[in-house]
């Protein structure tokens, strides 16, 4: 354990490595004297935070670069748009670090840690608490209409994997639990991070294990992630994508129809394409509903169905994802 401590994974020192400043961004990508660099927040509360491998899938000298779009901090998010809250979904935990929104399933909050900080995410304002894993465990025990637990949070691949292992086990031992989710953006963000010691646990249980990847634009692909996501899919893991539909990065139909190209020639299926959830700061990603259906047609005009992502909005209390 202590050799553990002291030797980190390459993923870990990549992750130390992220970058934290707007300034720096905008530097390392020769955008310091851009307009775009009037509009940018310098000490955001929602700190910036971004792996360099991601910067370098970015266009030096594009201000509308459609990654650095996800990521950067600009003064519009200070704005308080009505309908627009801290808690767009309604979150409420049954116990500290559980959450059950739909029968069946339910999510595990597991730590309040992202390798990269989505300006539109909706649980930026989240207050993340410390959860009990026994009362967890006893609160999945105690309910047999649960089949399938899905590891959130933050991302839940930012933990370590002895850690994991060891909740995964101690899920497997549950009988009525069938599969085990793993919402992340590691896999796109951070491809290091799909190492042997994370195929080990996911290949290693007993439940069927389901990696949701979070990808919005092809650009966000390259050849590592394409590497990571075929380790996953070559290890006999369902991978599917979901992304967001965000205005600026990909409310365009050549950039959704080529995402979902690009995902499946990574053996990816494009799982959901969510419309922006109502979380103060975003609102200046939002793309109209009649757009957003426009292009969710000419998708279905283009493409086979099995590439078209199903067009959710998440709805306040209601039971499932609302189709649209
Ligand atoms: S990785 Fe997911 S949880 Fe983390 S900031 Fe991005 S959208 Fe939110």
């Amino acid at each position: 354990m202590i050799i553990e401590k002291l030797v980190s994974e390459p993923w870990q020192h990549e992750l130390r490595q992220a970058i934290d400043s707007p300034k720096q961004l905008l530097a390392l990508l020769q955008l310091s004297n851009s307009a775009l660099a009037h509009t940018v927040v310098t000490k955001p509360c929602f700190k910036l935070r971004v792996p360099r491998g991601y910067v370098n899938r970015m266009h030096p000298g594009d201000p509308d670069d459609p990654l650095l779009r996800q990521v950067l901090p600009l003064v519009k998010e200070n704005e308080q748009i009505q309908g627009f809250s801290t808690d767009p979904v309604g979150e409420t935990a049954i116990v500290p670090g559980l959450l059950q929104k739909y029968q069946g399933r339910v999510l595990l909050v597991t730590t309040s840690a992202c390798a990269i900080h989505c300006r539109y995410c909706f649980r930026q304002h989240y207050h993340y608490t410390a959860s009990n894993p026994l009362a967890v465990l006893n609160t999945i025990r105690a309910d047999p209409s649960i089949t399938e637990v899905i590891l959130s949070g933050g991302d839940p691949l930012c933990l370590k994997d002895s850690y994991l292992a060891d909740l995964v086990q101690n899920i497997a031992s549950i009988s009525h639990i069938q599969r085990l989710r793993l919402h992340t953006r590691l896999p796109i963000v951070l491809p290091e991070r799909v190492n042997n010691k994370l195929l080990a646990w996911l290949m290693g249980t007993r439940l069927q294990p389901i990696v949701v990847v979070h990808a919005n634009h092809a650009n966000e692909i390259n050849e590592a992630v394409h590497n990571a996501l075929h380790r996953l899919v070559n290890a006999g893991i369902t991978v599917l994508n979901q992304s967001v539909l965000l205005r600026g990065v990909n409310d365009n139909a050549t950039a959704l129809i080529t995402l979902s190209e690009t995902l499946f020639k990574s053996q990816v299926l494009p799982y959901y394409l969510h419309t922006l959830d109502h979380v103060q700061g975003a609102a200046h990603f939002e793309v109209p509903i009649i757009h957003a259906k426009q292009l969710l047609e000419q998708m279905q005009l283009s493409l086979p169905g099995y590439l078209v992502p199903k067009l959710v909005r998440e709805v306040k209390g209601m039971g499932y994802k609302k189709l649209l």
